[in-house]
C-alpha cells in the first residue's frame, strides 16, 4: 500500500478522514501513543491493540543510540523487531537531541548534571549521547537514513527546535534553516527511494515523509514556513515547535492561522500536544494527528484523566474509595479496579500501578478521539466540544 489520505467528513474546519500507510489504515483524527524505545511504557502491544490504537510513535534518537538502526534493519525493520504489525511514525530525533543530550549527566555518581553543549551549525546538530557520552552528528541526511533503516511508515524531517521564548530574528533564522534542512531531507528521501544511497537498508518501500512548519509564535513566519515547506512537497505536513511553554491561547492562535496554509488533501499533524482539551481545540482548527506523552507519563505519576476531570490516585481521599477511577469508562482498569486498590498499588510501588493507570489513560485519549470522529460524522462536533470542556472543568480536578 502506498501513502494516501482522504477526508470523508467535515464539520466547520474539523475533518474526519482515512490515512492509508504501508502497514494499514488509520482513522483520523488520531492519537498516537508514544513508544519511545519501541514499547509504550507499562503496557504490551496486545494491550494497545485491544485499546484500538492504530498507530504508534517511536523515537529515532533513542533507537539510533540503542540498539542502533543497523541492528534493527538487519532484523527486518522496526515492525518486525518489536512485533507491531500496524503503522508506526518515527520522529527525526531532533527534539531529543535538543532536550536530552543537552542535559547529559557527567556519568560520575553524585555529580551534578551539566549541559553537554549541543552544537548546531548549518550541517546539523552535533551532540554527545546521554547514555555513554559518545560523539554523534544528526544531519538532515542522517535522520532520513536512520528512519529508512527503521522502516517506519511515516518519517519526519529534521527540524531545528528553538527554545521558547525566542525573538523574531532568532525565530526567522531558525525557520529558514529548517527549510534548508527540509530540502536536503527530501532530496535524501527520494534518493533512498530510488536506491541511490549505498550502505543504507530501506526497510519499508512504502515509507512517507512529513515536512514540519516552524516559526515560533510569529504568524507571518509560520505562514512563510508553511508556504515554502509545501513548495518542497511532502506526503503530509506537521506543525512543530508548539507546546514548548507558550500561553495556550497563543498555541491555539498559531494552529488556527497555520492549518489554512496547508493542503486540504494532506494530513496535518500537531507534534507533541497535548491535554484532551488541546486535542479537541486543535481538531476544531483542522488538525488530524496527535502524539503526546501526557497520558502515559501522567499515569506513571498517578494522575488519571477522567470524564469528570483529572484525579491524582495518590490522594488520601481515595484510600477507601470503592468507585472505579472513571465511572463512565469501560476500560479493563475501570471494570476491575477501585480507586482504593489503585492508590494502594501506587503507594506500594507495584509495577501494576503503572500498567493499570496507563491502560485507563490511553483508553481515555483513544476513546476521546473515537468520540470526536463519530461526532464529526453526525454533525455533532461543536456540541461535543462544548460538552467536553464542561465535563473536564467539573470536580474532582484535584491535581
Ligand atoms: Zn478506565
Amino acid at each position: 500500500m502506498s501513502f494516501d489520505f482522504r477526508v470523508t467528513h467535515t464539520e466547520g474546519r474539523a475533518r474526519r478522514g482515512l490515512m492509508t500507510t504501508a502497514h494499514g489504515v488509520v482513522e483520523t483524527p488520531a492519537f498516537m501513543p508514544v513508544g519511545t524505545q519501541g514499547a509504550v511504557k507499562g503496557v504490551t502491544h496486545r494491550d494497545l491493540e485491544s485499546l484500538g490504537a492504530e498507530i504508534l510513535l517511536s523515537n529515532t534518537y533513542h533507537l539510533y543510540l540503542r540498539p542502533g538502526d543497523d541492528l534493527i534493519a538487519r532484523r527486518g525493520g522496526l515492525h518486525r523487531f518489536i512485533g507491531w504489525p500496524r503503522p508506526i511514525l518515527t520522529d527525526s530525533g531532533g527534539y531529543q537531541v535538543f532536550s536530552l543530550a543537552a542535559r547529559r549527566s557527567t556519568g560520575v555518581p553524585g555529580a551534578r548534571t551539566v549541559r553537554a553543549g549541543v552544537v548546531v551549525d548549518e550541517q546539523g546538530a552535533h551532540f554527545r549521547s546521554h547514555l555513554d557520552g559518545s560523539a554523534h552528528s544528526l544531519t538532515p541526511e542522517k535522520a532520513t537514513d536512520i528512519q529508512a533503516q527503521l522502516g517506519s511508515d511515516v518519517a519526519m524531517v529534521l527540524d531545528e527546535c528553538l527554545a521558547h521564548p525566542a525573538d523574531v530574528a532568532q525565530a526567522r533564522q531558525s525557520m529558514e534553516r529548517t527549510l534548508r534542512w527540509a530540502c536536503r531531507a527530501r532530496d535524501r528521501f527520494l534518493a533512498l527511494r530510488d536506491g541511490l544511497v549505498p550502505g543504507v537498508i530501506v526497510s519499508n518501500r512504502g515509507q512517507a515523509q512529513f515536512g514540519i512548519v516552524q516559526g515560533s509564535v510569529f504568524p507571518d513566519l509560520r505562514q512563510e514556513s508553511a508556504h515554502h515547506t509545501v513548495e518542497i512537497g511532502f506526503e503530509a505536513y506537521a506543525i512543530g515547535g508548539l507546546s514548548v511553554g507558550e500561553p495556550i491561547e497563543v498555541m491555539y492562535d498559531i494552529v488556527s492561522r497555520t492549518t489554512p496554509c496547508l493542503p486540504e488533501d494532506r494530513p496535518r499533524y500537531l507534534m507533541g500536544t497535548g491535554t484532551p482539551e488541546d486535542l479537541v481545540e486543535a481538531v476544531a482548527r483542522g488538525v488530524d494527528l496527535f502524539d503526546c506523552v501526557l497520558p502515559t507519563r501522567n499515569a506513571r505519576n498517578g494522575q488519571l484523566f477522567t470524564s469528570e476531570g483529572r484525579i491524582n490516585i495518590k490522594n488520601a481521599r481515595y484510600a477507601e474509595d470503592d468507585r472505579p477511577p472513571d465511572p463512565s469508562c469501560a476500560c479493563y482498569t475501570c471494570r476491575t479496579a477501585s480507586r482504593a486498590y489503585l492508590r494502594h498499588l501506587f503507594l506500594a510501588g507495584e509495577i501494576n500501578a503503572s500498567t493499570l493507570n496507563t491502560l485507563h489513560n490511553l483508553n481515555f485519549y483513544l476513546d476521546t478521539l473515537r468520540r470526536i470522529r463519530d461526532a464529526i460524522v453526525f454533525g455533532r462536533f461543536e456540541s461535543f466540544r462544548l460538552a467536553l470542556h464542561q465535563s473536564l472543568s467539573r470536580q474532582p480536578r484535584d491535581t
